[in-house]
Parts: structure tokens; sequence; C-alpha cells
């Protein structure tokens, strides 16, 4: 692990021992050195993307209270603590931190872990597999049946025909299934802020629609954009097109023919919210809250008729909150829904510290 130095304030860098340092570098987890003023001077570079610190300053008041007391009483805490991923959104780091008194020049050590994340993710991979194991069932099984009556029928070609054609749908279906599955595990195990790039949200929206243009083309559905922003995101480029890309396609799908999908941006408080607006056959109030679980379809043969997996939303409500954002529905039904995925604008140090 690469160590960055930070000169930030008084009091000189150079009281923490170059010694400290190394040890510092070579663990697995995170850590900050705080001078009295609780003036952190020394980070890792994670500690920035686990949203701890930002202009200079440690963010968490709770962190703070913590190293006040270990510096008072010199007795070292652990404790778990959440921090936001984002100004908006459920999302949040669930870290736990072990702060240390040093016994020089008054300093406290911050050791942070984000152990809590792995219990996390262990869970829902467990659910996720049980989930899994259900839906490969039905195609598979179906596969199995089919390939049965091919056999069954070899002396019968239109018969033949009828059923390797269905046996073609239900292997599209079992790789669009396995495709999803791999798209939502890789949206749940990475964190698109480590890595993360600066990305237009104009360019996302456009990659997104064209991709999408074939499918809205084949149903005569007219997709608009008709804006143009120069708002900036950070994050995981590809994550963010396919979760514009799933949210777009659901319009499309979801919508009668010769309708229209338009899309709009709006900015505020340094947050975008990138619309999307259908024609469609809406959502109930009631099936709003679910519509984001895992494999849940308001009509499963609707759902199956389109190729849907019953995973798109759920991938789009894992981008969303990776990033420090969320997706937020209106819908009547017969009227038409907005999906709006709202995303924390990236604004470049000088900016956001004036
Ligand atoms: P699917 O692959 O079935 O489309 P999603 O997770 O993308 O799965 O969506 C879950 C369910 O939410 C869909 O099956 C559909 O019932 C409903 N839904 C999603 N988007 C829309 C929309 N724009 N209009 C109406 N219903 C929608």
């Amino acid at each position: 692990m690469k160590f960055l130095r930070r000169d930030l304030e008084e009091p000189n860098p150079r009281v923490v021992p170059e010694m400290l340092l190394e040890t510092l570098s070579q663990l697995d987890g995170d850590s900050i050195i705080v001078a009295p003023g609780e003036v952190p001077i020394f980070i890792t570079p994670g500690i920035e993307a686990l949203g701890i610190f930002k202009d200079g300053k440690i963010q968490s008041s709770e962190l703070l209270a913590t190293v006040r007391v270990v510096r008072r009483t010199n007795n070292q805490q652990v404790g778990k603590i959440d921090i936001p991923r984002g100004p908006i959104g459920e999302g949040k780091h669930e870290l736990t931190v072990k702060v240390l008194p040093l016994t020089k020049d008054d300093l406290v050590l911050v050791l942070v872990t984000d152990e809590s994340e792995a219990q996390r993710v262990h869970d829902v991979r467990r659910d996720f597999v049980a989930n899994i194991s259900h839906e490969l069932k039905t195609p598979i099984g179906a596969l199995s049946l089919l390939s049965e009556a091919v056999l069954g029928s070899k002396d019968d070609p239109e018969s033949v025909v009828k059923f390797a054609t269905r046996m073609q749908s239900e292997a599209k279906r079992l790789t669009d299934l396995v495709q999803e599955i791999i798209h939502l595990s890789r949206v749940q195990d990475s964190d698109p802020l480590q890595l993360a790039q600066e990305v237009g949200v104009e360019y996302l929206i456009r990659e997104a629609i064209d991709e999408c243009q074939i499918a809205a083309d084949n149903r005569t559905i007219t997709v608009t954009y008709a804006e143009s922003t120069s708002s900036i995101v950070l994050g995981d480029r590809d994550q963010l097109i396919m979760a514009l890309h799933n949210l777009i396609e659901n319009a499309i799908n979801y919508s009668p023919e010769n309708t229209k999908v338009s899309i709009t941006t709006s900015v505020e408080n340094n947050v975008i919210s990138i619309a999307i607006t259908d024609q469609g056959i809406g959502i109930s109030d009631a099936e709003q809250d679910r519509i984001f679980e895992r494999f849940y379809r308001v009509d499963p043969a609707r759902s199956r008729q389109t190729g849907g997996t019953g995973l798109g939303l759920s991938i789009v409500k894992h981008v969303a909150a990776k990033h420090g954002g969320e997706v937020k529905i209106w819908s009547v039904e017969n009227v038409g829904s907005t999906f709006s995925l709202r995303l924390p604008i990236y604004l470049p140090p000088m900016e956001s510290t004036e």
C-alpha cells in the first residue's frame, strides 16, 4: 500500500517518526494521525474514498468526539461508525475504528477497517445464491423437457422446429439471466468510488440511449434527450451507463408502441437528477416499494415476454447507492412513470473548498 504523505497544517509533520509511517503503510486497513486541535496530519490513500476526510478535516463528528476522549483519557477506544457515501441516498460505509493515543506530542492514531462491509457482502451473497438457484431452475427445467420433446418427435420435422425454437428462446433467457447475475454481483462487490473516474453526465445519457435505440425502434418508441449538461460525476463509467440503460430499456419495454420516452436533467444542491419519463403502464403504489427487490416483477409473464430478468432495477439501486446517490420513482398506473437517478455532482477540489 502506498502511503500518501500530506502536509496539512501545523504541527510540523516531522514530529511523526518515519518508522511509524512505514508500519502504517504495511497494514491492511487505512489510518489517520490526528494532532491536537483535531487536525489530521497524515492519512493513507483509502481514507478519502471512505468519506471520513474532506477539505483537510475529519468529517465524522462521532469520530472526532472519540479522538477527543482518547486524548483526554489516554485509553484506546474501538467502535463502529457509519459514513454516508454521498450527500443523498442510503448508501453508507460501515466502518470499524480503533483510536489509540500515541505517546508523542499528544498525537492520536485512528485505524479504520471496513470489516462490516465484508460481512454485509457475505450476507448478500448467501441470499443471492439462494435466489439464483431458484430462478435458474425454470429455464434449465424447460430446456430439459424441450430436449426430451425433440427426441420424442424426431420423425415429425414440424414439431422438431417448434421445440427447437423454444429451446433457443429458453437458452437466450438463461444467457440473459447469467449476464445480469454477473452484472449485479460485480456492482455489489465493487467500490466505484475507490478507482473513480470523472465522467460527463451528457456522455453517459447519450451512450445509454444509443444502446437502447434498436429496442426503441422495434417498438416505434421515440427516445428524446434535447438538452445538454456540463455536469460531471465521479464513479465507474460502465456501471453508470448500465444503470441508465436499464431505466431506459424498462421505459421502452413497459410502454405501448408509438409512445415517447423523454430524458431530462436538473441540478439542485450539487446533485444532478436524470429523469426518464415514459407514457407506459405505470406501477401501483403498493408495487413501487417492491420493484427494486432482486427478481421481483409486477407481471412475471410480461417481463418474461420482454426478456426481463427482474434484476434490472436492483442493479440500478446498487449502482446509485455505491455512487452516493439514489433512485426515485413517480408513477401512476396507465399514465406512466418517471425514474430519476440522482447523483452527487463532482466539483474539482478548488471549487468545492470555496
Ligand atoms: P425486469 O427485468 O423484469 O424488467 P426490473 O428489475 O428492471 O426487471 O424491473 C422490475 C419490475 O418493475 C418489472 O418487471 C416491471 O414490472 C416493473 N417496471 C420497471 N420499470 C417499469 C416502467 N418504466 N414502467 C412500468 N413498470 C416497470
